[in-house]
């Protein structure tokens, strides 16, 4: 039984065991086992995932549906608070617990790191050069906006189809047509590909991770591990779901097996549980104690994602040796870079406007669950179209200041901007993101149905603050101390105001724009000039050309408090035990050895030394292929010639 959640039927030694089977594990694991059938030879893995299967979830496999999964109360995530104090607030943030991890459940837009993100790691193996090839081999570009693609960044024969999904295949998405004529009137150019990892400036239709003739989510397990665990395919690789691996084994300083335990996934079907914050009190959803030791011949990999990966080091004995001793767990390495370095981007809030309902189309029906549209959408995705298959992303920018504008956010983010940005303009400073989301909150009666609403989330791509995730005790049940520090520097803040005045900009200009909605807005003065504003009627519209909203020293202050109040991070962290020398704080060296131990590897997000300016997908996707380049070359086992394509996706 390749893909089970009984631990009984499965080995009790494997040559890799994976753990977390999530973006990167599962690339991981499905690239090795493919590369080791490939050469006839016979390599087992065990990938060990928290969560339950993934295989034809329709929550999964529908691409519209991932709104409604973030509902904590569907099993998806496992979500995790942490203290703001210097904002007056917690955070909550969703951690992936489902088989292909954050690949199963996110947004599915395309975006990718800027070459010099990856030539700032400076390391041997980690340049852009170096890694585009991987990134090719994993995608099959078909957006087709971007007649010419640039066939030396994107590849056109990997698993992951990259398109603009199946709805708008000939016309242009009208979503994307107004953000074309808004970008225009601000002067920014319009790009075929923002994607190619040079553009630091300018706005495009967003392409998106699905398929454009059946519309499907592309997920690393429906094209990674389901193909390669069939009757036909399979080559010794085991995946167990619903198991956690509660620590790694460690002996003699070598990594020998995991312990694991099953972890109860919640599902549909089960009661609501209230979730606590008391410390000392189980996570929901709580972990068995009794556990189950498997061993590894050859190595493990963790691949359980930021927040986890560093909680799997401590609990096995790898870490801060302050932090082990207060959590009770005996410190075998003493790596004080564990848990630490955290980051992610930072959306300054989610910002409502009306539009008209006639001339830019909404889905509100559909996103709000309307059983009739739900109904007319399972019709439709039988032919692969309709809102099942949409993301309702329609365009994108990504913006760098102008002289002026860096001239308002002060000599500190001045500073910053000189020495980080200025010679690297591959990198922008935020993204601009135009989506719909679903309306039917019942507090929010001041949206009526006589307009289109829609938001807009600006996020930063390269905060300063450094946040951290440390175990509190050697238990897998109890809650870890999550300090996410973010705004705490206060250079993190002027890009977060400019965001927030420039998507108000942008947004003013767009043909169908009706008004803001205040309630989703800073709360500026009746006073002052920088008010919400309002058309009753399309006819009462002005057409706003080169004037700007002026803000005085006050409204600016409304705008970071709100900021502050109201911001979120957008599910992209990474950098927990980065790759570094292990003097400078690093966990893995450029083999993905983590310091101090024989056979034992990390291969996610929680890597990456350094921010990348993009949503982390791709990224994540990227360090599967590269660990699978990196453990293959150890094994003796060849890469290149691997078959990426003509496997039956199930
Ligand atoms: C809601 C949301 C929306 C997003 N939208 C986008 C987007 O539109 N575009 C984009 O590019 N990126 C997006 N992302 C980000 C992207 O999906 C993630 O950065 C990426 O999936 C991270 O990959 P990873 O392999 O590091 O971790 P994950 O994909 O999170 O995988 C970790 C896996 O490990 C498992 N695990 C954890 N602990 C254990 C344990 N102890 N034992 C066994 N298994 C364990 C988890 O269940 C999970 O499956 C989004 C993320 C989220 C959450």
């Amino acid at each position: 039984m390749p893909l089970t959640n009984d631990p009984k039927i499965i080995g009790d030694e494997y040559d890799i065991i994976i753990v977390g089977g999530g973006s990167s594990g599962c690339v991981l694991a499905g690239m090795l086992s493919e590369a080791a059938r490939h050469e006839g030879r016979r390599l087992s893995i065990l990938l060990i995932e928290s969560g339950r299967d993934n295989h034809n979830d329709p929550n999964v496999v529908r691409p519209g549906r991932y709104w409604a999964n973030l509902n904590p109360n569907l099993g998806y995530f496992n979500n995790i608070k942490g203290n703001l104090d210097h904002c007056g607030r917690e955070i909550e943030v969703a951690v992936p617990n489902i088989l292909g991890g954050g690949g199963s459940v996110n947004f599915m837009m395309y975006t990718r790191a800027s070459a010099s993100d990856f030539d700032d790691w400076r390391t041997e193996g980690w340049y852009a050069e170096d890694l585009v090839p991987i990134l090719r081999k994993l995608e099959n570009y078909q957006f087709t906006r971007d007649s010419n693609p640039d066939q030396s960044v994107h590849g056109f024969s990997g698993p992951f189809a990259v398109s603009h999904g199946p709805n708008f295949r000939e016309q242009i998405d009208p979503n994307a047509g107004e953000v074309y004529h808004a970008a225009q009137k601000l002067g920014y150019p319009i790009v075929a590909d923002m994607q190619n990892m040079r553009n630091g400036v300018g706005f495009s239709e967003w392409p998106k991770w699905i398929d454009p003739v059946t519309g499907h989510r592309q997920d690393p397990a429906h094209r990674y591990i389901h193909p390669n665990i069939s009757e036909h395919t399979n080559n010794g690789l085991t995946v167990l779901c619903e198991h956690k691996v509660v620590r790694v084994i460690i002996k003699e300083g070598r990594a020998t097996g995991v312990e694991i335990a099953y972890s109860h996934t919640t599902s549909v079907t089960e009661p609501i549980k209230v979730k606590t914050t008391d410390a000392n009190a189980p996570s929901h959803p709580a972990v068995s104690s009794s556990v189950q030791e498997i061993r590894a011949r050859s190595m493990v990999v963790l691949t359980a994602g930021t927040a986890n990966t560093p909680q799997l080091l401590e609990r096995s004995g790898i870490g801060s040796s302050e932090i082990l001793l207060k959590a009770n767990v005996e410190c075998l390495v003493d790596l004080p870079g564990v848990g630490e370095n955290l980051q992610d981007h930072l959306a300054g809030s989610q910002y409502f406007y009306r539009f008209d309902k006639d001339t830019l189309p909404h889905y509100n029906d559909y996103l709000g669950g309307d059983p009739a549209a739900m109904l007319e959408a399972d019709e439709e995705f039988k032919q692969g179209k309709g809102p099942h298959s949409m993301n309702f992303i329609g365009g994108a920018g990504r913006i760098r200041p102008t002289e002026e504008e860096l001239q308002e956010m002060g000599p500190a983010f001045r500073n910053l901007w000189n020495a980080y940005y200025l010679n690297a303009p591959d990198k922008a400073l935020f993204i601009n993101c135009f989506l719909e989301r679903p309306m039917n909150d019942p507090q929010w009666t001041f949206l009526t149905p006589e307009y289109s609403y829609k938001i807009i989330i600006p996020y930063t791509l390269y905060p300063v603050s450094r946040g951290s995730i440390h175990i509190t005790s050697s238990s897998i049940n109890a809650l870890p101390e999550f300090r996410p520090q973010y705004l705490l520097d206060p250079r993190d803040l002027p890009p977060h105001v400019l965001a927030y005045k420039h998507q108000r900009e942008f947004v003013r200009r767009m043909p169908s724009f009706r008004g803001e909605v205040r309630e989703f807005h800073p709360p500026f003065s009746e006073a002052s000039a920088a008010r919400c504003i309002e058309y009753p009627t399309a006819e009462q519209r002005v057409e706003i050309a080169n004037s700007k909203v002026v803000y005085t020293g006050e409204d600016n202050k409304v705008i970071e408090e709100w900021v502050k109040a109201n911001f979120f991070a957008v599910w992209h962290w990474l950098g927990t035990a980065a790759m570094r020398p292990r003097a400078q704080g690093g966990v893995v060296d450029e083999n993905l050895n983590v310091y101090g131990v024989q056979g034992l590897k990390v291969a996610d997000l929680s890597i990456c030394p350094e921010n990348v300016g993009a949503n982390t997908y791709s990224t994540a996707l990227l360090l599967g292929g590269k660990a699978a380049e990196i453990v293959a070359k150890e094994l003796g086992l060849g890469m290149s010639d691997t078959s990426y394509n003509n496997r039956v996706l199930n």
